[in-house]
C-alpha cells in the first residue's frame, strides 16, 4: 500500500520503520495536513495523520479527489477527523485505541505531583543558586479525594495510580462497565463536589465540549487541582483563567490546550505574543503546561507505529480493523449486509 504520514517528527522515524519493515511504501513528511498540503496525497492509498492535522471536510474531500481511500490518525482521539465526510467518501478511518494507557495516566500523576509539590518552582530555584524553601510547601496525596472522569483504558490506569498514593478514588462515566473495586463509581455532581483533584479522561464530541466552565467549576471545592491530559476542548479555557484568579482552582495542569492547533508541535520562540490566553494562564505560577506530550514514551510510540502498520496491513487485505475501525455506520453501510463476528475483533469487508 502506497502512503503519506503527515506532522511526522524525526524521533517516530525509527518507530515506523521497524514496525513497516518493508511492507508498505510510506512517505514520511513534517508538513502538516491541511488544503494546501492534501497534494502530496496524490497517487497514494492511504493517508496517516496526527492531531493538529487538518482532516476537515474540504481537505477530505480533496483527499478522495486525489483517489486516498484511508485515513488512519496515529492517535486514540478522533475529534480532529470529520467523520461524516469520511464516510460520504467512501473513505475508510482507523485510529489506535488504548496504545498505551500508562504513559498518559503517569504523565497525569507527574503533573498533578509537580504542581503539588511545586517541582518547577523549586528547580529553578535551586539553578539560581536559591535553595530558600518558603513557598515550596504542598500537601499529602494520601486520603486525599481524586475525581476521575472517564473509566476508559487511561482514567482506570490513572486510578491504579493514585489508589498506590492511599487516596479515595471516585470515578465518573456515561457508561460504567464492570465496576473496578479500586474506584466509587459515582454521579459527576458528587464527583465535582467532593474531590481535592479531578483529572479528565474522556474523548472530546459536541457532548464533552467545555464540561468545564463556569458552572461546573462553581460546584468544585475552593482550591481544587484540575488537570486535563485528554483533549483542550473539554476546558473553557477563558472561564478557567476566571477561577486561577478568584483562587477557585487552586492548581491547573494541562497537556493539552484548547486553542493547540498552530501552537503546539512547533518552536514559537520569535512570535511567542501570538497567543495571549496561553500568555494570561502562564502567568499563574501555579498553572502547568507541557505541550502534548503525555503519549511520548518510546513504549507508547512503538505501540502507535505497530498498530497504524497492523490497519494498513489490514485494509490490504480488504479487512477492517475491530476497535480501531472509527468509521462505525459507514463502514456499516459499506459491508453490504455483513455482520461483525462479535467474538472476533476484526470485521470482514
Ligand atoms: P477510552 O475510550 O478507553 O475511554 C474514554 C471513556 O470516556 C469511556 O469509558 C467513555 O464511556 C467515557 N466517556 C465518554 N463521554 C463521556 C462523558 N460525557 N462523560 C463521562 N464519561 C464519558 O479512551 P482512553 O484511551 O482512556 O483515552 C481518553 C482520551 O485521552 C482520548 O479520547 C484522547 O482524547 C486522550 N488522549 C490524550 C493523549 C495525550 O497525549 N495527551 C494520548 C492519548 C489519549
Amino acid at each position: 500500500m502506497k502512503a503519506v504520514a503527515y506532522s511526522i517528527k524525526p524521533f517516530e522515524k525509527e518507530f515506523i520503520a521497524r514496525a513497516n519493515g518493508k511492507k508498505h511504501d510510506i512517505t514520511l513528511i513534517s508538513n502538516p495536513l491541511g488544503i494546501e498540503t492534501a497534494s502530496f496525497a496524490a497517487g497514494k492509498d492511504a493517508v496517516l495523520v496526527f492531531t493538529n492535522d487538518d482532516v476537515s471536510a474540504p481537505v477530505i474531500n480533496k483527499l478522495a479527489g486525489l483517489g486516498v481511500k484511508y485515513i488512519a490518525t496515529r492517535s486514540t482521539g478522533t475529534d480532529h477527523i470529520d467523520q461524516e465526510a469520511a464516510g460520504l467518501s467512501n473513505i475508510k478511518l482507523a485510529n489506535v485505541p488504548g496504545y498505551s494507557p500508562q504513559a498518559i495516566a503517569e504523565h497525569t500523576v507527574a503533573m498533578a505531583l509537580a504542581l503539588n509539590r511545586k517541582l518547577v518552582q523549586a528547580d529553578a530555584g535551586v539553578r539560581r543558586f536559591d535553595f530558600r524553601t518558603d513557598s515550596l510547601i504542598g500537601f499529602n496525596f494520601h486520603r486525599k479525594t481524586v475525581g476521575i472522569i472517564g473509566l476508559g483504558h487511561i482514567g482506570r490506569a490513572t486510578a491504579a495510580i493514585f489508589n498506590g498514593f492511599g487516596c479515595r478514588v471516585l470515578g465518573y462515566d456515561i457508561q460504567p462497565s464492570a465496576n473496578p473495586n479500586d474506584i466509587e463509581v459515582t454521579d459527576l455532581v458528587t464527583l465535582l463536589r467532593e474531590s481535592d483533584i479531578i483529572t479528565l479522561h474522556i474523548p472530546l464530541s459536541g457532548a464533552t465540549r467545555h464540561l468545564i466552565d463556569q458552572a461546573t467549576i462553581a460546584q468544585m471545592k475552593k482550591g481544587v487541582m484540575l488537570i486535563n491530559t485528554s483533549r483542550g476542548g473539554l476546558v473553557n479555557t477563558a472561564e478557567v483563567i476566571r477561577a486561577l484568579d478568584s483562587g477557585k482552582i487552586g492548581y491547573l495542569g494541562l497537556d493539552v490546550y484548547e486553542f493547540e492547533q498552530g501552537l503546539f508541535f512547533a518552536g514559537h520562540e520569535h512570535d511567542w505574543q501570538k497567543d495571549g490566553m496561553m500568555l494570561r494562564l502562564l502567568e499563574h505560577p501555579n498553572v502547568l503546561v507541557t505541550p502534548h506530550q503525555a503519549f511520548l514514551t518510546a513504549e507508547a510510540l512503538q505501540e502507535i507505529a505497530n498498530q497504524t502498520i497492523t490497519s494498513l496491513d489490514l485494509w490490504q487485505q480488504e479487512k477492517c480493523l475491530g476497535e480501531a475501525c472509527t468509521c462505525g455506520s459507514h463502514c456499516g453501510r459499506k459491508k453490504n449486509g455483513v455482520k461483525s463476528n462479535p467474538n472476533e475483533n476484526i470485521l470482514l469487508l
